[in-house]
């Protein structure tokens, strides 16, 4: 169907190969079994068929290391081996989860198609293994042994998984973000360009429980921008990973953490993202806090309550982001709107619906 066929057919019987066929009754309000295309985009209105939950939690996965296998010593709780990475993707994929962008989580603009869960990933610390470069015939090339690349490799079989993730830096490490070939530059740059985000993790992975000063705050991170700026000039960090996910215990320094300056260099954070340990909701929900923002944890060598995999085996049906593949609709359950921060809805149709029974 042609991109400007927009209206939508008649009744369930017309509607997409990923629509439900109609059980023979048409319904007495024909937009309730409508799906529209446009483009490669169909939105479904036969809601309680697919259950779709804008209110839903969005998990933002957080990752630190990988390694090709464990060995007795290996940190248990934040190293993951390649395999089981490239198995997690599959198992996502198969699960109906797909990456959408940080930028769009913190925005609230999700474009998943109906039927699918928006997943963010984050990776804390700048390692190697998430991200190297090496170097071959003269020209720098993904290594084949870092987290970027076997994603890269998956979106290759798995097209609409999406390419999307954002790095977390501290710039102290210097040549040790992302160690390997080309300069610091070269390889933040080539992460952009493949579309990924990066954001701070203070300069000096400060915890700031212990150290969280009004002057230990603004080094922390108006050094990390410094630096960030004098390694690519203009690029600003708009996001924060909390190192070890602390906060000052002082509460009315904390506002520190979005705004703030250090000798000259000013710092913004329109997103800071804690240690733990939930399905973050979104932006849409009345308690959502850009300012301290759940992640989830990956499942390392040694699984624990509240990682993903435990969330990928524990939340029920209902806990999820789910899209009707409409970006323009947010559509939930009867009985979610409690949630619902209505300040952030002018530009949205809302649109609640009844769930069948369990
Ligand atoms: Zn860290």
């Amino acid at each position: 169907m042609p991109a400007e066929t927009a209206s939508p057919p008649a009744s369930t019987a017309e509607a997409t190969e990923t629509t439900e066929q109609s059980t023979g009754e048409a319904p007495e309000d024909v937009s309730a079994g409508a799906a529209t295309h446009a483009s490669n985009l169909t939105i479904r209105t036969d809601y309680p068929e697919f259950s779709p939950n804008e209110l839903g939690r969005i998990p933002v996965v957080m990752f630190h290391k990988f390694v090709k296998a464990f060995e007795p010593k290996t940190e248990k709780n934040y190293t993951a081996t390649f395999d089981m990475y490239e198995t997690l993707l599959d198992t996502l994929y198969q699960g109906g989860f797909r990456l959408i962008s940080m930028d769009d989580f913190l925005s609230g603009r999700i474009s998943v198609p109906a039927g699918l869960k928006p997943m963010v990933f984050t990776f804390d610390d700048g390692t190697a293994s998430q991200f190297s470069l090496t170097e071959e015939n003269g020209a720098l090339r993904v290594s084949s042994d870092c987290a970027v690349d076997v994603l890269r490799r998956f979106n290759e079989t798995h097209p609409d998984f999406g390419m999307h993730g954002s790095f977390f830096l501290n710039m102290d490490m210097g040549t040790n973000t992302f160690p390997g070939a080309g300069t610091v530059p070269e390889r933040i740059m080539m992460l952009l360009n493949m579309g990924f985000e990066i954001g701070s993790h203070t300069w000096g992975h400060v915890d700031f429980t212990a150290d969280g000063t009004r002057q230990d705050i603004e080094q922390a991170l108006g050094r990390n921008q410094k630096a960030l700026s004098e390694t690519i000039p203009g690029l600003e960090f708009r996001t924060l990973a909390l190192a070890y996910g602390s906060r000052p215990k002082d509460k009315t320094l904390r506002p520190l953490l979005a705004e703030g300056a250090w000798e000259g260099t000013g710092y913004r954070n329109d997103g800071i993202f804690a240690v733990g340990a939930a399905p973050s909701v979104t932006v849409f929900d009345k308690r959502f806090d850009p300012l301290f923002i759940e992640r989830v944890r990956a499942t390392g060598k040694v699984p624990a309550e509240a990682d993903l995999d435990w969330w990928l085996a524990e939340a029920g049906t209902r806990t999820f982001y789910v899209s009707d593949g409409n970006p323009d609709t947010l559509v939930m359950p009867i009985g979610t709107e409690k949630n619902l921060d209505e300040t952030k809805t002018a530009d949205l149709t809302v649109i609640a619906y009844e769930r069948k029974p369990e």
